[in-house]
């Protein structure tokens, strides 16, 4: 197994840290024939939009492309629940000779009428790019019909990385921002950015920004609604998480509205930490929110550490792959799991830039492998070749690591428990301490017939 071959065009995407030095190539489109792990354009603006809960989301393509539904990307919702329904135009063979705007418009008419939305999305998907329906044009005359913002999301799958689908979701979202009042918003405020609340994290999250005394006037885009994004811009800060998702959106705000955002992560004890501090020091004139903010992290840490350092003797010396869609969340992960006493021979995104690689490789010990935008196979070769014992990824990486008989931990997609906060490292040192120790890879075939070698 460890003489799979690696294509050629994928040389440069792979780098071995203390190998040779390091030059890692990325941000390209996907090598024809690796059948990469990274999603579609589509896909990226989906996955930022779809948490807005008071929204109708509709899919302008193939119903094909709509399979990829709220049951697969549960963001929770504390109110509305609109958007756990996914509606497509269900473009034909007619239509795609004839055109798909009238069944645009019909379904617009309908669904708006029906479902009383505070606004709509509508995503291109790649046949709408190739027969060019003018999207705009029909959410513009929706628009003026219903008197809500019908907003077009050009996200043909085909037009770059799942990066792009990114752009084009914040390109739409930047629409509804300063459409509200900001009257009730107060001077020591945040918006929350880049947290989708798929496991309850956003609430977590949110109540130690309030505990702290820090007003948070959005969550973008977890258990999101459209009213509370049109009055963002009143806020004093953007706290951005993760890599890139709402980083166009920060950037925007920041030239249109003077609105500085700040980057942090909530996974792991002290990236968690950094983000409230890192907070706490952007209201130097009220010094009781620094005071309340260690209160908390004191208090939050204090309440894990003892199991954590139980778990941690069971799991010291074990070996991690890590394979997610934005690198930052890689760092986190690599923090969180030396904390657990675990070593990352493996890490890899979907959608990483040059500066993330450079820093991951800083992070990692010599001959762990770093990838971007891997297919399976490279990701099975390593994690065998590494004899890794447990995979960290999302729906796309699990088949992998059971197939190679190890732990797995979804940290993406589909996992149904928050892995974010104080009680989240908790939560996610159980699952991988669950996990890694389970007796049932002795019985995976992967395994046996490693050892019957
Ligand atoms: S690549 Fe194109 S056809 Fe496939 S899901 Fe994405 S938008 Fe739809």
């Amino acid at each position: 197994m460890s003489s799979i071959p690696i294509l050629k065009a994928r040389e440069a995407q792979i780098h071995t840290k203390g190998e040779k030095p390091f030059d890692m190539t990325c941000g390209k489109h996907s090598v024809a024939g690796s059948v990469s792990q990274r999603a579609c354009v589509f896909c990226g603006s989906r996955v930022v939009l779809y948490p807005i809960a008071d929204a109708l989301h509709l899919i302008h393509g193939p119903i094909g492309c709509a399979a990829y539904t709220w049951d697969i990307r549960g963001a929770l919702s504390s109110g509305p629940q609109l958007h756990r329904l996914s509606f497509s135009t269900d473009l034909r063979e007619r239509d795609v000779i004839f055109g798909g705007e009238k069944k645009l418009e019909a379904a617009l008419d309908e669904l708006i009428d029906q479902y009383k939305p505070k606004a709509a999305f509508v995503y291109s998907t790649c046949i709408v790019g190739i027969i060019g329906d003018d999207v705009a044009a029909v959410c513009r005359k929706t628009q003026a019909k219903k008197g809500i913002p019908v907003l077009p999301v050009h996200s043909e799958g085909f037009k770059g990385t799942k990066k792009d689908g990114y752009k084009a979701a914040c390109d739409a979202l930047f629409k509804l921002v300063g459409k509200g009042s900001t009257e009730d918003v107060s001077p020591v405020s945040i918006n929350i950015l880049g947290e989708f609340n798929i496991g309850g994290e956003a609430w977590i999250i949110k109540e130690y920004y309030e505990r702290m005394g820090v007003q948070v006037v959005s969550v973008m885009t977890g258990d999101g609604r459209v009213d509370e994004i049109g009055k963002s811009h009143g806020a004093a800060l953007n706290v951005v998480q993760c890599s890139g998702a709402l980083t166009f959106l920060a950037e925007m705000m920041k030239e249109e509205y003077g609105t500085p955002y700040i980057r942090v992560s909530y996974i792991g004890i002290d990236d968690m930490a950094k983000s409230l501090y890192d907070v706490a020091a952007r209201f130097p004139d009220n010094p009781e929110i620094m005071e309340r903010t260690r209160k908390i992290v004191r208090e939050e840490v204090e309440a894990i550490l003892p199991e954590l350092n139980e778990i941690r003797k069971d799991l010291e010396g074990k070996k991690a792959a890590i394979y997610v869609g934005g690198a930052f969340k890689a760092f986190s992960l690599i923090k969180a799991l030396n904390y657990l006493g675990m070593k990352v021979v493996l890490v890899g995104s979907q959608t990483g830039n040059k500066e993330d690689y450079k820093t991951l490789q800083e992070m990692c010990d010599d001959g762990t492998i770093i990838l971007d935008d891997a297919n399976p196979l490279e990701l099975s070769k390593y994690i065998i070749e590494k004899d890794a014992d447990l995979f960290i990824g999302g729906v796309k990486e699990r088949p992998i690591a059971f197939k190679m008989g190890i732990g797995f931990c979804d940290h993406n997609h589909e996992r149904k428990i928050p892995l974010a906060g104080f009680r989240g490292m908790l939560a996610f040192a159980r699952e991988v301490h669950t996990s890694v120790t389970s007796p049932v890879w002795q019985f995976c075939p992967a395994r046996l017939g490693n050892k019957e070698e």
